[in-house]
């Protein structure tokens, strides 16, 4: 029996949900589901000059959005919470204290521009640009000397020289860093902040997370907190970091690229089981290559499948799921689509009638008036087709679909009264009805119409194809 696990998702709440870390959610819950674990949301707002309390609602709706769930967190706190960051600096400050009896902590006392410097000074004498540990070994009267100045100090964990972090990746396999590349760090700000790589440590020890997977750019934190994490004695979880998401240009994924957050996707119309089963072979490779439901999306999800590449985020497979979805999706998570664009009490029809030609909401709001509205004056190929067709061939349509049209009847009439077959005979009849080419089967169309409309529509083909010069055509006599 393998080991309970416990993996969250810990964002900091600074902006709109970025497709980036939505997938990084979705690894840790299907990672958490697959095996029977738990799944945390713990918001990251130590920060708070950038942190917003409205994004954490934000967050939480488009998690939920896109049928995540947790086991805890800010909305359903347990013994292990708060799961809010900015409700737990007793936490952090306890976690100072013990660092700086234990003597693995020290106040700094170095300035910004001080910093900078000896920064630059590194660099050009071809060092590494680490802390230089100016304040390692301050006594207690240089420590107030500083102090008494007005100095603030930060406080900087105390590597110790010579050791080799190592630990394996989840993702990217054995890893080794060197204790002297790393050089002091800074665990609390001078302001008296928690530092982002310390509290994350902290809380995911205190919350009992074995298991973290997350953006890559979080690799250089890892030997750090893993150095917290020993000190302190406490249980570090594995970290697998994930290759970035890019645009198809190879940048990371940004707004340029289109939709890079999750709520531009829903905006646009996006179904969620379109986004997750996208998002989940964003570096992650399922054997299976076509749709997966949510319950075989995490059955199939494997540790061993998540790839080193860079992922590629591809407009065109997005919208490959979301036709997927469409054809998939309940009646009544289409229906809003119609909702406002067709006669109340026609949303569910409508939806039925012209799914087949359904991607997003926009293209009910095109279909919309094809069905029940007014069209333009035909032009162009549709024009030369009607016109081609000639007023006989409407005149029959007319008689044939007076009252109430059925299709077969009306198929049946015109070939009768004309002769045609094939595509002279239906070309004609889904110029004049659509005025266009593509679109649902004209049986269901013709179902979906009004009578008045098909009425309309067979009126102004016959018009047109016994007067096919328009008055602004006609040549001036
Ligand atoms: N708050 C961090 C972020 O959003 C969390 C990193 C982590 O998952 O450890 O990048
Ligand atoms: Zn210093």
């Amino acid at each position: 029996m393998p080991r309970p696990i416990t993996t969250r998702f810990a964002p900091s709440p600074t902006g709109a949900l970025h497709l980036g870390n939505a997938r990084t959610a979705l690894f840790n819950w299907l990672h958490a589901r697959k095996r029977g674990g738990r799944f945390l949301l713990r918001i990251e707002d130590t920060d708070r000059a950038r942190s917003e309390e409205t994004q954490v609602g934000a967050l939480i709706a488009e998690l939920t959005w896109l049928g995540l769930d947790w086991d805890a967190g800010p909305d359903r706190e347990d013994a292990a919470g708060p799961y809010r960051q900015s409700e737990r600096s007793g936490v952090y400050a306890a976690a100072w204290q013990r660092l700086l009896e234990q003597g693995l902590g020290y106040p700094c006392y170095c300035t910004p521009l001080e910093l900078e410097l000896a920064r630059k000074a590194a660099l050009s004498a071809g060092r590494p640009p680490r802390y230089a540990g100016t304040c390692a070994h301050l006594d207690a009267s240089e420590r107030a000397a500083r102090a008494a100045e007005g100095r603030p100090a930060s406080l900087r964990f105390r590597v110790t020289p010579g050791e080799a972090i190592e630990y394996v990746d989840l993702v990217r396999g054995p890893q080794r860093f060197l204790a002297d590349d790393l050089g002091d760090f800074i665990v609390r700000r001078a302001d008296g902040g928690a530092a982002f790589l310390f509290c994350n440590i902290i809380d995911d020890a205190a919350m009992g997370v074995t298991e973290v997977l997350r953006g890559e750019d979080h690799v250089a934190n890892t030997p750090r907190q893993l150095l917290i994490a020993r000190a302190l004695g406490l249980k570090a979880p594995a970290y697998g970091h994930l290759p970035l998401l890019v645009g198809a240009d190879g940048a990371p994924l940004s707004k340029r690229h289109g939709s890079a957050s999750v709520r531009d996707l829903r905006q646009a119309g996006y179904l969620p089981e379109a986004v997750v089963n996208l998002l989940a072979r964003l570096g992650h490779s399922y054997q299976a290559e076509g749709w997966q439901e949510r319950a075989e999306l995490i059955a199939h999800f494997d540790l061993a499948a998540l790839g080193r590449a860079p992922a590629h985020f591809d407009p065109v497979q997005l919208t490959h799921w979301q036709k997927e979805a469409v054809q998939r999706a309940s009646p009544a998570a289409l229906e809003h689509w119609a909702r406002g664009r067709v006669p109340p009490g026609q949303e569910a029809a409508f939806i039925a009638g012209l799914r087949a030609n359904l991607v997003l909401p926009a293209d009910a709001a095109t279909w919309a008036p094809i069905v029940y509205g007014e069209l333009p004056c035909a032009t162009g190929e549709v024009r030369d087709a009607i016109v081609t067709a000639g007023a006989g061939y409407f005149t029959a349509a007319l008689a044939a679909s007076a009252g109430k049209a059925d299709y077969a009847r009306l198929v049946a009439s015109l070939k009768a009264a004309t002769g045609l077959a094939g595509r002279a005979l239906f070309r004609p009849l889904r110029a004049a009805l659509t005025q266009r080419f593509d679109g649902p089967e004209l049986a269901q169309l013709l179902a979906l119409m009004p009578p008045a409309v098909v009425a309309a529509r067979f009126g102004a083909a016959r018009e047109l194809s016994t007067r096919p010069v328009s008055l602004d055509e006609t040549p001036t006599r």
